[in-house]
This record gives C-alpha cells, structure tokens and sequence, in this order.
C-alpha cells in the first residue's frame, strides 16, 4: 500500500529556519521509506519567508507553497494546509522545529496501526517561560478544559490526522475555528503521542500578551456561552444588594435619619453603571462574533501558491 502523508508547515517570519526544516524533516522521512509532501504556509510574513519557500520547491518536488494575501494568523494557515493537502493523513508541526520532527515517524507508525488522530502531547513547556505566562496559561487551560471536557493543560497543535479527521475538520465552518480543541471534539480514534518542547533556534515567539490574551477569549466564547451568563450572576447579585440598601433606606425615612444615605447612593449608582457595562460588552462581544460569522468571510485568502498542490481552486470561492 503506498500512502502519502502531508506535513502542513505554518511559517510567519521564519526566515531562517525554512531551508533547515525543510531538509530536517524530508530526510527524516526518506530515511523512514515515507512518502511525503510538504506544505509551507507562508501566513504573510514581510521578510522573505515566501522567496526561500519558492527557493526550496525548485529543489524538491515534494516541497509545495501557500502564499497568504496577508497575515492571518497560524489557524487560517492549518486550515489552509488541511485544504490544500493530498495525503492519506496530514501533520501539522510549527516552523521552528521546537515540535520535534522524529516524533513524526512515531506518529505515522500508530496511524499505520489504525488510530485516526495522534495527538502531541508536551511532556514539558519550554523553559524559557516567565512566571506569569506559566500562570495564565495554565488559568486558561483549565477553563477550556472545563467547557471541552478534553483535558488541554498539555495539547499542542503538532499532531497527525486521517483523513477522515482533516474532511471532518474542513466541513466545520465556523470562521473563528480553535483548531487544537476541535481536533480533539470530531472524535475518532485518538492515542498520544509525548513531546519535549525544545527551544526556539532562530527568531522569536510570534506571540506577544495581547495576541495571547485575544486568542484565549475567543477559544473560550467559541466554546461556551458562559460569560454571557455572567451577566445574569452579576444582575441577581446586584438585585440582592439592592433589596438590602433598599430595607436600610426605608428604615432610614422611617427613623427620620434619611440624608445619611448619600454615600449609599453614590456606591450604587458607579456599581450599577459598571456592571451594566460589563454585561454590555460581554453580548456585544458574542454579537460581534455572530456578526463576523454570517458575514461569511473566507478564513484566509490566498495569493499564490507554488509546488504541484491538488486543491489548487480555479474560483475564489473555492477558497475557504
Ligand atoms: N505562526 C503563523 N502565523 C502567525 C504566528 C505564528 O503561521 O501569525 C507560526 C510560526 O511561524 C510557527 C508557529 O506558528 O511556525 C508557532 O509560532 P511561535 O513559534 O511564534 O509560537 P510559540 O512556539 O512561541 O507558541
Ligand atoms: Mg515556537
């Protein structure tokens, strides 16, 4: 049986690292007899990532090229590697080789063995975390763990799909898609497979807080629609307190000692104001999401591609 297996390579600004990864990981594979393609995505990085790409596929054929119009950030670019693949099941694994590659054989070895998703599971973080990236991560694993039911403290985004996994994964359409808990939600026959997170050769993070911070609310909210019962918590707790200052007031006008009750008033006027805001943002939040759901935007738009790719789209609606 001869199988194909695709490597989906997502790469902003990774200039340095394109030709090591790519004669890395081939020859990992030649030596391992598997039949392979690789996919860079070049999600819109402004130095040469695409050039060097291009450079790579004239040496070898099993090297393809996506060019995003822009950046659209590492999930659009999975999704794009997912669509344009042709193999009997796809890898996805960053750039920067801090996923090591020889686990890919290992990988291929259990999916040969009829499991349909491998999962990379990291056996430890990168060292070079600080104190408070450790603590907030570990904080939103534990509430995507929660509203998942999967357990996420240690998932990565290097992990092996069937084929029948990457068509499940290709049909959702949900624009906002959180790929490594999605993978997980399809189903299928899953194993792990653990991994050291080796530290970063060339460049930097492409994460700064901010990004991070964005990426955990929108994994949450396309998860769960809890924070929008925060709002309700926040009203009822703020209806208890009323009643209470209320009771006070009234006693109060009663005993003939009203005027006291200004600070009381004041307090609970910026207390209102700012849970009402809150509560605002948070729908306002969910109905932008809905908002740029119907929209119906693609994930990503492609400007070129290179190498020979199957579902190269002749239509710019064929491109999700
Ligand atoms: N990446 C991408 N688009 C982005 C940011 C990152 O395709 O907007 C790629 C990047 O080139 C790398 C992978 O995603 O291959 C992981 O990024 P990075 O190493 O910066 O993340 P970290 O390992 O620090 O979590
Ligand atoms: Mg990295």
């Amino acid at each position: 049986m001869n199988t194909l297996l695709s490597v989906i390579i997502p790469s902003f600004n990774e200039v340095g690292m394109i030709h090591k990864t790519s004669q890395t990981i081939s020859r990992i594979l030649e030596d391992n007899g598997i039949s392979y393609e690789l996919i860079f995505v070049n999600d819109g990085s402004t130095d040469s990532t695409w050039v060097k790409i291009r450079s790579e596929t004239e040496h070898n054929s099993c090297i393809k090229g996506i060019n995003f119009s822009r950046n659209f950030g590492k999930e659009s670019a999975i999704y794009a590697g997912l669509f344009y693949s042709s193999g009997d099941c796809c890898v996805v694994i960053d750039c920067d080789l801090q996923h090591p590659p020889e686990k890919i054989v290992e990988m291929y070895r259990l999916w040969e063995n009829g499991y349909e998703i491998i999962e990379g599971i990291k056996h430890s973080r990168g060292q070079n975390e600080s104190r408070t990236h450790f603590f907030a991560a570990k904080c939103f694993y534990k509430i995507i763990s929660r509203l998942t039911d999967i357990d996420m403290s240690r998932a990565s985004d290097f992990k092996l799909l069937d084929r029948k996994a990457v068509n499940a994964l290709l049909n959702i359409k949900e624009k906002n898609a959180f790929f490594r808990a999605l993978s997980s939600w399809i189903g299928f026959k899953t194993t792990t497979v653990e991994f050291d997170v080796r530290e970063r050769e060339i460049g930097e993070t492409k994460w700064s807080t901010w990004a991070l911070v964005k990426y955990a609310v929108s994994s949450i909210s396309s998860f769960s629609a809890a924070p929008m019962q925060i709002v309700s918590l926040l009203g009822s707790v703020m209806l208890l307190i009323s009643l209470v200052l209320g009771g006070i007031a009234l006693y109060q006008k009663a005993t003939g000692t009203a005027l006291e009750g200004f600070t009381t008033v004041i307090i609970i006027n910026l207390f209102t104001g700012s849970i009402i805001m809150l509560s605002l943002g948070i729908i306002g939040y969910y109905i932008s999401k809905i908002y740029d759901e119907i929209q119906g935007r693609p994930k990503y738009i492609v400007r070129g591609t290179c190498g020979d790719l199957k579902n190269t789209p002749k239509e710019p609606k064929d491109i999700l």
